[in-house]
């Protein structure tokens, strides 16, 4: 199964279907990494703040899968932004996943309180230019932020990494990132399970129509939208089906049909409330 590639703003290439580790338990990040890259995901996104880098790091070593056939991501958590600790921050992720280098290094939160973002970019840069991380982006960046970004620094982010599912589809920031070269993440693809996503009409109808679940139907849509995705599962049967979604495809009325289910539904927090 090959997954397909975007190229990003830096000219890497990044897997567009990855697995995402949010709320794996770090006791348990080995063995669930391990079925991801078993079942053949080779995009990992995790993040300081989730404690299980260490686990992630195991999977990878013990997978024997070349490391240039990996693409591995992690974030800079709130209190580590600034120039120093943002330093320390990345040389203690890469320590704990046992890598040399992450494939994408993004700041977590704007955390626009703080005040520290600009800096912690820069800081990034500077990473990056020292080979610690191949691309660099942001996570739940709003526009004002990015256009910060853009103003005071050098660098425009490869990825914008923010919360997107069908009933929360972010026109605004996919227009942004689309006009200057930002990649969109979505984070909670399949909007947490914390709405009834795929009970949703125009997503079983598309289900029943192809034979495939609600959950195979959501992420062929993110998919085909063109977002960077990464489901999170615990479960193995589930980690195998979210991977299984290239033997299909939604037509553009399907595609319509869901893009119709935009309802402004924000299901996790807001970034600016996040400090
Ligand atoms: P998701 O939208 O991926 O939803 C995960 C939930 O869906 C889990 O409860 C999981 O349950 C369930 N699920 C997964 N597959 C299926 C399926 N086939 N059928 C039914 N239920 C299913 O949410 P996440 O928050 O995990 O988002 C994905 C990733 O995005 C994260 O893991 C993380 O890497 C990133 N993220 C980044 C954030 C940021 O601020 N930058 C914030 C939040 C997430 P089960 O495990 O039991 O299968």
């Amino acid at each position: 199964m090959t997954v397909p590639t975007i190229q990003l703003n830096d000219g890497h290439q990044i897997p567009q279907l990855g697995f995402g580790v949010f709320k794996v338990d770090p006791g348990e990040a080995e063995r669930i990494v391990s079925d991801a890259l078993e079942a053949g995901y080779r995009h990992i996104d995790t993040a300081a703040i989730y404690g299980n880098e260490e686990g992630v790091g195991r999977a990878i070593a013990s997978s024997g899968i070349p490391r240039e056939e990996l693409f591995i991501t992690t974030k800079l958590w709130n209190g580590d932004q600034g120039t120093e600790s943002a330093h320390r921050a990345i040389d203690t992720s890469l320590a704990k996943l046992g890598l040399d280098y992450v494939d994408l290094y993004l700041i977590h939160w704007p955390t626009p309180e703080r005040d520290l973002y600009v800096e912690s970019w820069r800081a990034l840069e500077a990473i990056r230019d020292a080979g610690k991380s191949r691309s660099i982006g942001v996570s739940n960046f709003l526009v004002p932020h990015l256009t910060r970004l853009l103003a005071e620094t050098d660098t425009v982010p490869a990825v914008n990494q923010i919360e997107l599912h069908p009933t929360f589809q972010q026109r605004e920031l996919r227009t942004w990132g689309a006009e200057h070269g930002t990649a969109i993440e979505a984070w909670g693809p399949l909007g947490q399970g914390k709405y009834d996503l795929f009970g949703m009409g125009p997503i079983q109808a598309a289900a029943e129509a192809h034979g495939v679940s609600p959950a195979q139907v959501v992420i062929r849509w993110h998919l085909q939208s063109g977002i960077i995705v990464f489901p999170k599962s615990n479960s193995a049967e589930r980690i195998r089906s979210n991977f299984d979604v290239f033997g299909f495809e939604l037509s553009a009325d399907e595609m319509a049909a869901i893009d119709a289910l935009d309802a402004g539904n924000r299901v996790g927090s807001h970034p600016d409330d996040v400090n």
